[in-house]
């Protein structure tokens, strides 16, 4: 009896828990992003709870999902909250492994234990990829996977699909750099699984937590192939994804070639391929994907031919690895995620070099629930974003203010070194970028000036 007493109390305290917790996961979605999706503007937790309550009372035309009922202490007293969800109809939210797994690592991990640690997926290119022929001499490749926290199938489903869908002898090796993970699962147990693959794989195991920009150029350091290859920890990649990255380069190694990113569900897991796209990003350092103008896809080549890309997404891309360095690998001074992707887009084009979709090149990636730390993130966003604006916007950095003025004070480091990278390389202006790249931006409304929720 006592034991059944003691049960329930734990389960109901369980309960409570990821109730409480999985009101800021959305919260955090809703700031930031995952890949591929345009993200929100930093703002105070207050200002993001105002916008997610919001959200919860008008819905946001999603997947109709449950709506979960919660009391919620907060600093007036307890405060009731209605939580949508939006995973689904068919998500059992009843199911505490469920809830938990999305709760720390953003997708069904139910379902990713089902699927295990290898899979094959729909083959999402266009048909006139199938033939196309790629040089039998190809650059080889390291790909670096920088992890923190990922889930353990997810993780290998990514090594393993790399394994069995790259040409051996165009694969260097794979670099997975742990980035100081907490799970037990991902030590010694994934080195025993890594053992099947035969001495193509090097991890590495970060003493200290780097955050994502810092973990790459960790394990760019140990690369020894001709191109790097950066993916996200919970990917699986398509038939014969690498060799349109690694021709573009080929052809010349100023190039910077990324996939088209098909989605991976975060509920189902289904792997869904995307529409044609192209980055850009607005006025506020945002990230988001575009429709790709025809004229692109009216060439010889067709849908087949590369697409001229403002920006690149983020965390999956191809770089010759001598290039990488040439041009100054990334921004040391950044923290943890967010705005590499911009600065590292206008240093590529402004300093000479061109950026690239690769249409017939396709990497399936789950679109997670963030599970990172708000406020460390926005923080994080922020300052490198103002690195960002004052190293690279010349005289347009106060478009950037117009709408936020209040991060005008804020500080962000000292940016001597990158300004000093700008002048030894020689790159071109912001106007250049403008006129010759991406011409809609400066064509693109400015917002109004509107109170800053930065505080
Ligand atoms: N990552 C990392 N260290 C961090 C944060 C993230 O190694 O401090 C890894 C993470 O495991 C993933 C990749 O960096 O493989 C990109 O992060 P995430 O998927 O969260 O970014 P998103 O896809 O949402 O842009
Ligand atoms: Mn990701």
């Amino acid at each position: 009896m006592g034991n059944v007493t003691i049960q329930r109390l734990l389960y109901g305290t369980l309960t409570f828990g990821v109730l409480l917790a999985l009101l800021y996961v959305p919260l955090y979605h809703y700031q930031v992003s995952s890949v591929g999706k345009e993200t929100q503007k930093p703002a105070s937790i207050w200002y993001l709870e105002t916008r997610l309550q919001r959200q919860i009372i008008h819905g946001s035309g999603g997947i109709p999902g449950e709506r979960v009922i919660f009391e919620r202490p907060d600093r007036y007293g307890t405060e009731k909250l209605n939580l949508h969800l939006k995973l689904g109809k068919n998500f059992n939210y009843t199911d505490p492994e469920l809830l938990l797994g999305f709760l720390t690592y953003g997708f069904n991990t139910v379902l990713s234990k089902r699927l295990g640690i290898k899979r094959d997926v729909p083959d999402s290119r266009n048909k006139m990829c199938l033939k196309k022929q790629y040089p039998t001499k190809l650059p080889t490749a390291s790909v670096v996977i920088c992890f923190h926290n990922e889930e353990f199938n997810a993780l290998l489903r990514t090594v393993s699909s790399v394994i069995s869908l790259t040409p051996h002898k165009i694969l260097e090796e794979i670099i997975l750099v742990d980035d100081m993970s907490d799970f037990d699962d991902l030590k010694d147990k994934l080195d025993h699984h890594l053992e099947i693959f035969r001495g193509k794989i090097k991890v590495i195991r970060n003493k200290k937590r780097q955050g994502l920009i810092r973990a790459r150029l960790i394990g760019a350091a140990r690369a020894s192939g001709d191109v790097l290859v950066f993916l996200d920890s919970h990917c699986e990649v398509n038939k014969k994804w690498l060799q349109p990255l690694l021709s573009a380069i080929a052809k010349d190694r100023r190039t910077v070639a990324c996939p088209m990113l098909d989605t991976i569900d975060r509920v189902t897991l289904k792997y869904q391929p995307s529409p044609m796209v192209r980055g850009i990003f607005n006025w506020n350092l945002q990230f988001k994907w575009d429709n790709v103008f025809s004229y692109e896809m009216e060439g010889p080549e067709g849908p087949t031919a590369p697409i001229r890309s403002p920006a690149m997404s983020g965390g999956i891309f191809a770089i010759h690895r001598h290039y990488f360095y040439e041009i100054g690998q990334y921004d040391k001074e950044m923290n943890y995620w967010g705005g590499e992707n911009v600065e590292l887009s206008l240093r590529i084009w402004m300093c000479g070099g061109q950026l690239f979709m690769m249409p017939c090149s396709r990497v399936g990636h789950i679109n997670k629930r963030s599970t990172r730390n708000t406020t460390e993130s926005v923080r994080a966003l922020v300052h490198n974003s103002l690195r960002v604006v004052h190293v690279w916007l010349d005289e347009y950095k106060e478009q950037y203010f117009l709408g936020r003025p209040g991060l005008k004070s804020i500080p962000y480091g000292n940016i001597s070194e990158r300004v000093e990278l700008r002048k030894r390389l020689g790159c071109k202006s912001f106007q250049w970028y403008l006129d010759t790249v991406f011409p809609e931006l400066e064509m693109s409304n400015n917002r109004k000036p509107r109170p800053n929720h930065f505080h």
